[in-house]
């Protein structure tokens, strides 16, 4: 069999200058998932599929998260062609990608975000990304930043949109946003989040819309979260003596 390359290209058309363009994605048989961060961040064997999902258009700068991709509007497109396009230098991402390649993309989507005012729930979820980017490359003062960055957008997201089911549910959200809290040593606030889940899950109507894997990770999550704010009192209170 002759060598398969683990990354490949397929053509898709930029839903805002209507041209043909490639994207690169990792072939399937060589995506294998070793371990998760309870953020949901995942690690990967070899090739990690993360890097390649800020897709950019090379004629018109438009960019995004590859599942949104096509759902541009007018209005967006509008934004990306009078904003973005004339400013635009073209750069090519297909190929193989490492990891600041993978953040050089996913900035541009964020810029284009910014640009065409997208839901707070997308700014949230690339702002995650990115600092899932920033943790495989061992720069924690960035990493704390974008995660601040999403927690704070998700937290719009939690109070003003209507969150449909298919993409983030409310408890998904709940849970990340906890998890974040937790991960900024926001100790209080994770337990708010961590609890609203444990709230809702006794009530069998909507204990049914959790899955049930969200409970189990919440449970321990405050368990670690009580532990870390004992540690944080302890240090606290030696330092005061
Ligand atoms: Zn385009």
């Amino acid at each position: 069999m002759a060598d398969l390359n683990p990354i490949y290209n397929s053509t898709l058309t930029c839903p805002v200058c209507e041209k043909k363009i490639e994207v690169s994605k990792v072939r399937s048989r060589f995506v294998k998932l070793i371990s998760q961060d309870e953020d949901f961040c995942p690690y990967y064997e070899t090739y990690n599929p993360v890097l390649y999902e800020a897709w950019v258009c090379k004629y018109c700068g438009y960019a995004a998260h590859s599942t949104v991709f096509a759902e541009a509007g007018k209005n967006d497109s509008r934004q990306v062609l009078e904003k973005i396009k004339p400013k635009w230098t073209s750069r090519d991402f297909t190929g193989e990608r490492d990891i600041n390649k993978a953040l050089e993309a996913f900035k541009i989507v964020l810029y284009n975000l910014q640009v065409r005012r997208a839901p707070f729930s997308e700014f949230g979820k690339i702002c995650l990304r990115i600092a899932w980017l920033y943790r495989y490359n061992g720069e924690w003062v960035n990493e704390y930043k974008y995660m601040k960055h999403s927690y704070d957008y998700y937290k719009k997201a939690y109070s003003r949109e209507y969150l449909s089911k298919g993409k983030l549910d409310e408890y998904t959200l709940t849970y990340i946003l906890g998890e974040l809290a937790r991960r900024l040593e926001l100790y209080n606030e994770a337990l708010q989040w961590f609890g609203k889940l444990i709230t809702a899950s006794a009530n069998p109507e909507e204990k049914l819309k959790i899955q049930p894997r969200l409970i189990e990770l919440t449970k321990d999550q405050i368990h670690i979260t009580r532990e870390k704010m004992k540690a944080k009192d302890k240090k606290s209170a030696a330092i005061n003596e």
